[in-house]
C-alpha cells in the first residue's frame, strides 16, 4: 500500500493582509509563503511530510508563477525534501480545484491512501499523520479534528452583524483539521461526483460525506492550527520558539 500526500498551497491568503501592506496597497505574500523564523510556512509543512517514513510521494499545488521559483528554493535550501518524489503542479481557483488538479496527477491503486493537508498547518505531528493513515486504512476515510471549546451558535447574518437562530450542543461538534485521509477509490469517486454536480466544499471530507461514505474522526491537536490571520502567526512564532 502506497501513501501519498497532496498539499494545496495555491491560496492568495487575503485574510493575512497586514494593516501596513493594505495601506501601501502592496499585495501581501500568500499566507503559505509568509515566513516563520525565516522559513516559509509551506517549507515547515513539507518538512513534516518529508520526514514521515510512511509518506512515499508529495504533490504540491501552487499558483503558476510560484512553481519555478519554489522549485529553485527547494533545490537550494531544502534538498532533503526532494529525496522523496515531489511533484509541483498548478493549483486552481479554489482549494477543491487545487486538490482536484493534484489528484489528477496521482497514479495510485484503489487501496492506496491519499492524505490532503493544508499548506498552512506546519505543526502537524508524526502521531497525527500515523493516526489518520490508520483511520483511512480501516474505514476508507478519516480526518483529524478537535472538540469545540466554545459554545457554537447558528446565526442569520444581518447588515449589523448576526442574530442567533440556534445553539448547537457542543458535544455534537468537532472542528475539522487536516490531514484528511482517504482510500484512493473513495476520494476519486467523491471528486468525480462533486465535479459532475458542481458542488464546492471547503474540505475533502464534505465531498466524501455527500458521496455516501462514512468519515471517521481521529483526535487532532489544538497546536495543529491553521495559520490564517496575523494573530495566528504570532502564536505560531511562539510555538516555534519553544
Ligand atoms: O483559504 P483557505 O483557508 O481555504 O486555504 C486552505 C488551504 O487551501 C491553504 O493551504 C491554501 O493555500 C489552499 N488553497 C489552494 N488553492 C486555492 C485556495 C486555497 O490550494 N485556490
Amino acid at each position: 500500500m502506497k501513501i501519498v500526500v497532496i498539499i494545496p498551497a495555491a491560496g492568495l491568503g487575503t485574510r493575512m493582509t497586514s494593516a501596513a501592506s493594505a495601506k501601501d496597497k502592496k499585495p501581501a505574500a500568500s499566507k503559505q509563503f509568509v515566513e516563520l523564523h525565516g522559513t516559509p510556512i509551506l517549507l515547515h509543512t513539507l518538512r513534516s511530510f518529508a520526514n514521515s517514513p510512511e509518506i512515499a510521494e508529495i504533490f504540491v499545488a501552487l499558483r503558476k508563477a510560484e512553481i519555478e521559483p519554489f522549485r529553485e528554493r527547494l533545490q537550494r535550501e531544502t534538498p532533503e525534501i526532494l529525496k522523496k518524489k515531489t511533484v509541483l503542479l498548478e493549483g486552481g481557483e479554489n482549494r477543491q480545484q487545487s486538490v482536484a488538479n493534484a489528484l489528477a496527477a496521482v497514479a495510485a491503486n484503489s487501496d492506496d491512501v491519499v492524505l490532503v493537508h493544508d499548506a498552512v498547518r506546519p505543526f502537524v505531528t508524526e502521531e497525527i499523520i500515523r493516526d489518520v493513515i490508520a483511520g483511512a486504512t480501516k474505514y476508507g476515510a478519516a480526518i483529524t479534528g478537535v472538540p469545540a471549546m466554545d459554545t457554537v451558535k447558528q446565526v442569520e447574518r444581518t447588515a449589523e452583524g448576526a442574530i442567533i437562530k440556534a445553539t448547537i450542543p457542543r458535544e455534537k461538534i468537532v472542528m475539522a483539521q487536516t490531514p484528511q485521509g482517504f482510500r484512493y477509490d473513495v476520494l476519486k469517486k467523491a471528486f468525480d461526483e462533486a465535479g459532475a454536480d458542481g458542488f464546492i466544499g471547503t474540505d475533502e471530507a464534505s465531498l466524501v460525506e455527500r458521496s455516501g461514505h462514512q468519515v471517521a474522526v481521529v483526535m487532532g491537536s489544538p497546536k495543529n492550527m491553521k495559520i490564517t490571520t496575523p494573530a495566528d502567526l504570532e502564536l505560531a512564532e511562539f510555538f516555534l520558539k519553544r
